[in-house]
């Protein structure tokens, strides 16, 4: 007989009071098709106004709410419960990240090493009157990387994060690569620049933590990888001059 309800034990802790976290347990009654989002939602209304935290879209492009369900990263709003039953679901916020309240971590870390890579497009010359044209071979070039939503998933799986507060992490790198391959990009040799000093792309051990991190199945590692061997040619053209 399918179970009626779900036993959510969640990770709790406000600095303001707590000196340490602890699990608080909910029993979640069950509707068709429920994902952990929607038992958030329900012990957030109907049993503890006090739980903390984020979700926006519900629809898996926002990545606000992502957090570590059953010992995986997974975003709330598509990981449906059946799957997970009969085991209870416990949930913690993303690992090695500040945590500001219950599921909340602090994301300016992440933010700030996200601006460093300089996220937009850069391209000096005059604009043309329509769009700059993208051929579609070229557009597939960079088209797994245009599905990242900036969850940081990646960048609280990744050990050199962990022990490297200054390391930029696998989803700005990513993103650095995502314009170094875009062909209407003009920008590489300082996106480059940035992400080549002691706390760049260099450190990266290729643990491949973050590839199975992310909730997109985006293989964040073969972005890394080829951010390094672009700024390995880019350097090579440097001392050719
Ligand atoms: S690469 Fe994947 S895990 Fe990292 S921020 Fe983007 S979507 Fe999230």
């Amino acid at each position: 007989m399918p179970q009626d309800s779900a036993i959510f034990k969640i990770q709790r802790y406000d600095p303001e009071v707590d000196t340490l976290p602890y699990f608080t347990t909910y029993n979640v009654s069950l509707r068709k098709g429920m994902t952990v989002l929607d038992g958030l939602l329900d012990i957030l209304d109907q049993q503890d106004g006090s739980l903390a935290f984020r979700a926006s879209c519900r629809g898996a492009v926002c990545g606000s709410d992502s957090m570590y369900i059953n010992g995986a990263f997974r975003l709330a709003c598509n990981t449906a419960i059946v799957p997970l039953l009969p085991r209870e679901i416990t949930i913690n916020p993303l690992p090695y990240m500040r945590i500001v309240k219950d599921l909340v971590v602090d994301m300016d870390p992440f933010w700030t090493a996200y601006e460093r890579i300089k996220p937009y497009l850069i391209n000096p010359e005059t604009a043309p009157e329509r769009e700059r044209y993208q051929s579609p071979k070229d557009r597939k070039h960079i088209d797994e990387m245009l599905d990242c939503i900036l969850c940081a998933s990646c960048y609280s799986s990744c050990p050199m994060v962990w022990s490297d507060s200054e390391f930029l992490g696998p989803a700005a790198f990513l993103k650095a690569y995502r314009f170094v391959g875009d062909s209407r990009d003009q920008g590489q040799r300082e996106r480059i620049k940035a992400v080549g000093h002691e706390n760049g792309v260099w450190r990266c051990h290729t643990v491949f933590n973050c590839t199975e991190a992310c909730p997109k199945k985006i293989n964040v590692t073969w972005s890394i990888e080829a951010l390094k061997r672009r700024s390995i040619v880019n350097r090579l053209k440097f001392w050719q001059r």
